[in-house]
């Protein structure tokens, strides 16, 4: 079932400069997102990424187009109804965003105190969300004696107080160390399965959507260039931008530098296979390997996995007769094998 629809949406920004020409952030965008599912938007800065999000709850205005939630649609709505659907979306932010002169107790009430939840249940809901982000021995302090992962599972509970279906989260891991990235990240997805919560994921980083989403959306000038499954984006990315963000996480086969170091130190012949769990997997090959007795070394590469599945490059030296290490490469499709000479 769609819950978040966006039907060729397009926000243009008045020029910053006057005179200067006005500036499309969003320039046409269709995007369907279902319910209970994590969706990954990923692009460089200034690719409009924070402007769709904010489109979303209509933080933002679109300039042409349709934003519906669960096939109301926002832009005909008065603010009074806006303001009720609003609060069903829950947003989480890079800085954070909490009440420095509140504890944890404070800013997780705040809320609850705005949306009119019921007085006598807010004990009992900020006691069950603490618990839930695991700060339920810091209630009482206050946002500067926090890490900065403990900081945005504040603003998790704070998000999920009043009960939201959808929560976004705009670059809510960026300003964090890849531990405790992973760490908020396996937080966002117990909400998603344990809480049902859709979620809606912005980053520049393809490390969290590999660690997180279950589709994506690559965007660039304020289009939506590349849209699929985590695992068809890695695995088959069809524009240079998805190409670029998936090569920063995924091993590729060593450059024309690292080939001439890894050649310097090893004299077997050097294979770089390609994995992309849809055809031989590296288990079925260090077998074939073994049984005929051809000696293997993994020396350059890893597997990861996405959605599940792995895939990644690995480079191996091979050690035995041309004739066996081919009979055993026949087996994987020709396009994944790349000799490294
Ligand atoms: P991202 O989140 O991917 O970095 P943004 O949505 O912040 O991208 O910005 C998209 C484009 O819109 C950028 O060119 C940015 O300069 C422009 N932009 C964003 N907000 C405004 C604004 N309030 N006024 C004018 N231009 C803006």
């Amino acid at each position: 079932m769609t819950l978040i629809r966006l039907t060729d949406v397009r926000k243009v920004y008045p020029p910053r400069v006057r005179g200067g020409a006005p500036a499309a952030a969003i320039d046409g965008v269709d995007l369907e997102i279902a319910a209970g599912e994590i969706f990954g938007i990923i692009g460089y800065s200034g690719a409009g990424k924070s402007t769709l999000v904010r489109l979303i709850n209509l933080l933002e205005r679109p300039t042409s187009g349709h934003v519906e939630i669960d096939g109301v649609d926002l832009t005909e709505l008065s603010e009074r109804r806006l303001r009720r659907i609003r609060s069903g979306i829950g947003m989480i932010f890079q800085q954070f965003n909490l009440f420095s002169a509140k504890t944890v107790y404070g800013n997780i009430a705040f809320p609850l105190e705005v949306s009119g939840y019921p007085r006598e249940r807010r004990h009992d809901r900020i006691v069950e969300l603490l618990e839930f982000v695991g700060l339920t021995s810091h209630a009482h302090a206050y946002p500067e004696q926090l890490s900065g992962g403990q900081k945005q599972r504040v603003g998790i509970a704070r998000a999920l107080a009043t009960d939201p279906r959808i929560l976004l989260a705009d670059e809510a891991t960026s300003a964090l160390d890849p531990e405790t990235t992973a760490d908020v990240l396996r937080l966002l997805r117990r909400v998603n399965t344990e809480l049902g919560i859709t979620v809606v994921v912005i980053t520049h980083e393809m490390e969290v959507v590999r660690l997180i989403a279950d589709r994506i959306a690559v965007m660039e000038a304020g289009r939506i260039v590349e849209l699929g499954s985590s695992f068809e984006v890695f695995a088959h990315p069809r524009t240079e931008v998805a190409r670029r963000f998936v090569s920063t996480v995924v091993s590729e086969a060593p450059d024309a530098a690292a080939a001439a170091a890894l050649r310097a130190r090893h004299g077997a012949r050097l294979v770089s296979l390609a994995f992309a769990d849809d055809d031989t997997t590296q288990a079925d090959l260090f077998a074939a390997l073994g049984r005929v007795g051809v000696g293997f070394e993994v020396v350059h590469g890893g597997i990861d996995e996405v959605g599940g599945r792995a895939f990644g490059t690995l480079t191996l030296a091979l050690t035995g007769p041309d004739e066996d290490i081919d009979a055993v490469l026949a087996a994987v499709d020709p396009a994944h094998i790349t000799e490294v000479d």
